[in-house]
């Protein structure tokens, strides 16, 4: 029998398939799973985040276990004095003898510096696998990236539709157009109630979890009525009730928001691809089914591909190509600190205070909130990079870095002055009000673009153009935006500037 191995599996690694687990030896080899307090803390994570994470890697371990593998699990309070997971391996490998230790690559690049050095430094064979969970690689990405004078999603996107065969007929996109998004921008009727989220009552160990994230944190986020999958059979229920009841929707009502609705047609499954307990290619080739059993419209599923197989993927090749230099990026030098709103302190603007409202209580907001509200406030008002990133990664279940920074550094802040975006994300109140339902109940008037009682998005955006104009206004995208500026009259701008300074001043 050859030496035992220590096999590290972090807390989004919850794969039976993770690299880490493929040569796996049950009665040889010793997997470690750990609690830290350093990792739940490093940002002040949502606590019902927290409960997910934890309860999701219990259930794993259980699995695991049940599969004949020894495995130590360090919960929280058993883990109090270390400070990060180099320490807990370094203790477990001389105490159990071992002297090969496997881990997969983590998806942040601050946990795959440490272990790095810890490979180069210490005195054990440590092995770094590719995370392979994925429809492409970092090295494919970079690959694809060389040369080329602007990113786009979009062509990476149509690479991978190729080489993975996902919605083609021979060698075409069916029916004959890559994208459907022009088709996925409606409202939702006042009267359409979309199906509720699949829901799971707590069991012991997660009821055991909120206990000790409500003992131990007073983080922001709501812990009460947790009701997420936690184990892969139940992110599967979630998965396939997705694609029976709310994917044939999910295209044309993908942009619309409604007040005290953040789960409408979505699929809610940025948790569970996030942990690790669905595989995307799976999720994928549901959708795909669902197509061709007549069961969903193309674009529904084209819509629902492009997110999984373009933007997921997308993010994860530009943030491991342009790490660590990304996280520094501020193009356009915002420097404001975060707003307490952001925290719950009470706003006016109805659509950022029930945004923040969601979050709070789900530690979830679905796609167009978390750009078009929360995302292009911080934008038009300059929020400074580093506090924007923070938060969106704090309070929201499904963020980890790899994901998470591109799509506020690129799509949501332009500070990477246009690598991901080809323009900013930028809106007035008009686009709110017509993808929406939180200003009929604003004490704004969406209508007024300046004054007290104007909506703020709407002298903020054009105030954001004036303020950037030597940055923006050779963007190609941006110029039928600059011709309306530039016919406003002098009155009219000024009156816009002012409304502005006001706001931005009260906003300190
Ligand atoms: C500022 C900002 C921050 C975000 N932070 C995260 C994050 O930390 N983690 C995260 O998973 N997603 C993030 N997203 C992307 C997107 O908002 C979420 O994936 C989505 O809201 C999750 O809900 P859902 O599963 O119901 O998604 P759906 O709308 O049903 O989409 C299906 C799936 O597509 C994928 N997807 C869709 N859009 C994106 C995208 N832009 N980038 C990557 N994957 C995408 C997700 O895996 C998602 O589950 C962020 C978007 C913005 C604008
Ligand atoms: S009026 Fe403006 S601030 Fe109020 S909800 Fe509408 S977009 Fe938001």
């Amino acid at each position: 029998m050859t030496e035992p191995v220590l096999r590290l599996i972090l807390g989004d690694q919850l794969s039976l398939n993770l690299a880490t687990l493929r040569d796996a030896d049950p009665d040889r080899d010793l997997i470690l799973m750990c609690e830290l307090h350093t990792e739940a803390t490093y940002v002040a994570h949502h606590r019902k985040k927290l409960v997910l994470v934890f309860s999701a890697m219990r259930h794993f371990a259980r699995a695991l276990k049940s599969k004949g593998f020894r495995v130590r699990y360090r919960k929280l309070d058993d883990t109090d004095s270390v400070t990060c997971f180099v320490e807990e391996m370094e203790q477990i490998l001389e105490a159990s003898g071992c002297r090969r230790c496997v881990i997969t690559q983590p998806g942040e690049f601050r946990l795959l510096q440490q272990f790095t050095q810890w490979q180069q430094e210490c005195a054990y064979q440590v092995e770094l696998r590719e995370d392979d969970r994925f429809l492409s690689t970092p090295a494919a990405f970079e690959q694809w990236a060389k040369g080329r004078k602007q990113l786009r999603m979009e062509y990476f996107y149509r690479l991978l539709r190729r080489e993975h065969n996902v919605l083609m007929q021979n060698g075409k996109p069916i029916g004959e157009q890559w994208n459907f998004d022009s088709s996925n921008r409606k409202a939702l009727p006042a009267d359409r109630i979309p199906p509720s989220p699949t829901r799971f009552e707590p069991d012991d160990i997660t009821r055991d979890v909120i206990q000790m994230v409500s003992q131990r944190y007073d983080h922001f986020g709501d812990l009460d009525d947790f009701h997420y999958a936690v184990t892969r059979e139940q992110a599967l229920q979630v998965l396939s009730e997705f694609i029976r009841d709310r994917l044939p929707n999910f295209g044309d009502y993908q942009d619309a928001m409604r007040q005290g609705d953040p789960w409408l047609y979505h699929s809610h499954l940025s948790f569970y691809l996030n942990l690790g307990l669905l595989d995307p290619a799976e999720t994928l080739a549901a959708a795909e089914k669902a197509f061709h059993d007549g069961q969903a419209p193309l674009n529904a599923v084209e819509g629902f591909i492009r997110q999984i197989l373009g933007w997921r993927e997308y993010v994860r090749g530009l943030y491991w190509l342009q790490m660590p230099d990304y996280a520094e990026s501020n193009f356009l030098d915002a420097q404001r600190p975060l707003p307490a709103l952001y925290w719950g302190a009470e706003t006016a603007l109805n659509c950022l205070s029930q945004c923040v409202d969601d979050t709070r209580r789900h530690a979830y907001a679905h796609h167009i909130q978390r750009l078009m509200v929360l995302g292009n406030f911080a934008l038009l008002t300059g929020i400074e990079p580093k506090a924007v990133n923070e938060w969106y990664l704090l309070v929201y279940a499904d963020a980890y870095e790899w994901v998470e920074m591109p799509n506020v550094q690129g799509m949501v802040l332009f500070a990477d002055g246009g690598l991901m975006a080809s323009k900013p994300y930028i809106a007035s109140g008009a686009y709110i009000h017509r993808m929406s339902d939180y200003c009929t109940r604003c004490r704004f008037d969406v209508k007024q673009k300046t004054g007290p009682r104007a909506c703020p998005f709407n002298y903020l955006y054009w105030d954001f153009l004036d303020r950037h104009r030597d940055k923006l206004a050779s963007n190609p995208r941006l110029g039928l935006a600059y011709r309306n500026l530039d016919r406003m009259s002098a009155e009219a701008l000024e009156a816009t500037r002012e409304s502005a300074r006001i706001f931005l001043q009260e906003l300190e």
